[in-house]
């Protein structure tokens, strides 16, 4: 339930001290550890030629003290190898073990220019990594091998990748990025085939000496991650996601998101969250510190969306010990909580769908603003409305991997295969609701790009072939439903203007089934200077800019435009409320948990063997949109209104971080819960009778 790594530095053995370490473990609770035991420097007195020892270890065997104290406290412990760097003398006996660049050189280490970057499809990998991995078992036991950088840094264009590669896919190895050119599709598909052999065979070695124990890869993502979840999901038996601090422009909600993307494949496996204490900016200043406030609401959110946390450590002498004294406390917490931790399943009944086809094959190298920005956009949305959601991988579809959803939200997916298609197809035949934007299905599953829309049924509407952007000073119109008079519900809270402001792209498409009307429509582009030209050239508007189909229990709401992107480049307060109620709208049921009050709060509804949890992250903070947080702010007041499950009801309710009882009422199926305040993370815990 709590990991704990020290990642030696080389000069460590003989200057640190093992003694406070474990102390430390024992203090956090932490029942598993992961220590480094051996590639670019082993840590215990390995006998495989060119696995460089720790030049500071002398007799000594670091590893085997650290394992032996975890041991003797009860902890599982796990060994890490980074396989991808090596020293000179390894360079000299197998010079083909080496990486090389697109213009044959061979690669140095960029940041250790003494060392060299290895290829991860190779010999280095198959065979001088699987000795280390097979030794590390055969004399330690331990209950796993986490690899770190274990799959390249890079292109590689070393002969063992060029021989290969010619082998399997009969041309020689790409040079352009884009992914239709053919040697490059072929080679995304390649590289994750030999990394999967690599995985496959490590995993195989070591259960061959510990049935019980596993490889576990540092790996994995979301769509703009390189190998496939959904085969990561099928052969790991646990992972962690290895994103250890926000940076840049990174949202707190990020680790939350890491969570979801995990556990869409891995289902009920456990997954960790590898979180660093420090500063991860493209600097890389490896023994810093970030403020409490910034390293709380990080970890608040993995473990309110279903990550057991894993604090991470470089160098066993510390510099800077201010965060020693936060990670305890979160730990001290966690393990109080546990009880409440232990989440069987999520009750949200909105499904986030991401990608990775999308990303690869239609992305490409531009997959960050064509792909991920249309995903993160909604997904700010959905924090925003306060809608429990889980992300689902476009291929896990099947009806019992899709069952506990009413809606399936798909922005932007726009490589999907006929076969995928027909999936949704099946969803909302059996009463289930979509939510499309953009280029949704709009190309195959290999990015080539189809005359019409593969869901072109279910939207109702076609492609007309063209598309419109970046648009400048384009609006839609708010129009009432001209039989009833009345707003759309998709309209709540924009009865009061005539207009909103348009998206950047859009698509031309055409209705094929008969639409009532359309509750926004398009009033185009026109001049945004000099001044004087600046008036609508369109008096009524005539072309819809979305498309409602209410078809019994399922509904589909299809967005022809970019909506989740540009919400996601200006965040625009009616796009918003738009996506919110379009949410709302499709979903076509009550939410199983509705939070009223002020403040950005990241919900997550999660059911126990016996009792149901509510978390509450509290983002509200002028350092949200970008870290670190300064201080912890307390929000005000929420109401929560919660669904019971059919036949139970509640015997004790707790607010866990506030350590109180709150004032509850509970009628027809639902509890109104008061949560007075909330610092950073609350838990609601219900024990059901
Ligand atoms: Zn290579």
């Amino acid at each position: 339930m709590r990991w704990a790594q020290l990642t030696l530095v080389e000069n460590d053995p003989g200057s640190y001290d093992p003694r406070f370490w474990l102390d430390y473990f024992r203090r956090t609770h932490s029942d598993a550890a992961c220590l480094s035991a051996g590639g670019v420097v082993a840590y215990y007195p390995t006998q495989i030629p060119f696995h460089h020892r720790s030049a500071w270890m002398g007799d000594s065997d670091p590893f085997k003290e650290l394992l032996t104290g975890c041991r003797k406290m009860g902890m599982n412990v796990i060994a890490r190898t980074d396989p991808h760097a090596t020293h000179q003398e390894t360079f000299d006996a197998h010079p083909d073990w080496i990486a090389v660049d697109a213009e044959g050189r061979k690669r140095r280490h960029w940041a250790s220019p003494e060392l060299w970057v290895t290829c991860a499809l190779g010999p280095y990998n198959f065979e001088f990594m699987t000795a280390v991995h097979r030794e590390i078992m055969s004399r330690y036991g331990v209950d796993g091998i986490f690899s770190n950088r274990w799959a390249g840094s890079g292109m590689c264009y070393c002969e063992h990748c060029q021989k290969n590669f010619f082998e399997a896919a009969g041309m020689a190895l790409p040079r352009a990025a884009d992914p239709q050119d053919l040697a490059r599709r072929k080679y995304i598909v390649w590289r994750q085939q030999r990394l999967f052999q690599v995985w496959d065979l490590w995993d195989s070695e070591i259960r061959k000496l510990n049935p019980s124990a596993r490889f576990i890869a540092n790996a994995g993502g979301g769509a703009l991650s390189d190998l496939d979840m959904k085969e990561i999901g099928r052969r790991a038996s646990i992972l962690f996601a290895d994103r250890q601090a926000r940076r840049g422009l990174a949202v707190p909600w990020a680790n939350g998101k890491n969570a979801k993307e995990y556990r869409s494949t891995l289902g009920r496996k456990p997954v960790g969250g590898i979180f660093s204490v420090g500063v991860e900016e493209p600097y890389r200043w490896k023994d810093s510190v970030q403020s409490e406030a910034e390293i709380r609401v990080w970890v608040a959110d993995g473990i309110a969306q279903g990550m057991r946390p894993w604090f991470t450590k470089f160098s066993g002498v510390l510099y800077d010990k201010r965060w020693l004294k936060t990670v305890e406390q979160i730990y001290e917490r966690h393990y109080r909580a546990e009880p409440y931790l232990r989440n069987e399943a999520p009750l949200a009944r909105v499904g986030l769908v991401y990608s990775q086809q999308t990303a690869w094959f239609y992305g490409g190298p531009r997959a960050q603003q064509k792909v991920e920005d249309h995903t993160l956009g909604m997904y700010q949305a959905l924090v925003e409305a306060r809608i429990p959601f889980e992300m689902v991988h476009d291929r896990l579809l099947e009806p019992d991997q899709i069952r506990q959803f009413k809606l399936l939200i798909l922005p932007n997916i726009a490589a999907l295969s006929n076969g995928q298609c027909d999936q949704f197809r099946d969803f909302v035949k059996g009463g289930g609701s979509l939510l499309a934007t953009f280029e949704t299905s709009l190309y195959d599953e290999w990015g080539a790009q189809r005359r019409n829309f593969g869901l072109s049924d279910l939207f109702g509407v076609g492609y007309a072939g063209k598309t419109e952007g970046p648009m400048q000073n384009s609006y839609l119109s708010i129009q009432k439903d001209p039989d009833s008079g009345t707003f759309h519900p998709v309209l709540r809270e924009l009865e009061d203007t005539p207009r909103i402001i348009n998206g950047v792209w859009r698509l031309k498409v055409e209705a094929t089934e008969k639409f009532r009307s359309s509750p926004l429509m398009l009033i185009p582009s026109y001049p945004d200077l000099p001044m004087e030209m600046v008036y609508p050239r369109v008096k009524n508007s005539v072309t819809p800019e979305l498309y409602l189909r209410d078809l019994g229990a399922s509904r589909i709401v299809y967005f022809p435009w970019d909506i989740d992107r540009t919400f996601w480049e200006v965040l625009s307060v009616d796009h918003a409320k738009l996506l919110r109620n379009a949410v709302d709208w499709s979903t076509n049921e009550e939410r199983p948990v509705r939070v009223t009050g002020p403040g950005v709060i990241d919900v997550a509804v999660w059911r126990q063997k016996s009792s149901l949890t509510v978390h509450l992250v509290n983002l509200t903070n002028p350092m949200m949109m970008k870290g670190p947080f300064r201080e912890l702010i307390p929000v005000g007041e929420q109401k929560v209104r919660l669904k019971l499950p059919q036949g139970r009801r509640a015997r004790k309710v707790q607010l866990l971080s506030a350590g109180r009882i709150p004032a509850v009422s509970e009628l027809n199926g639902y509890m109104n819960i008061t949560v007075p305040s909330i610092l950073d993370h609350e838990i609601i815990a219900v024990d059901l009778n």
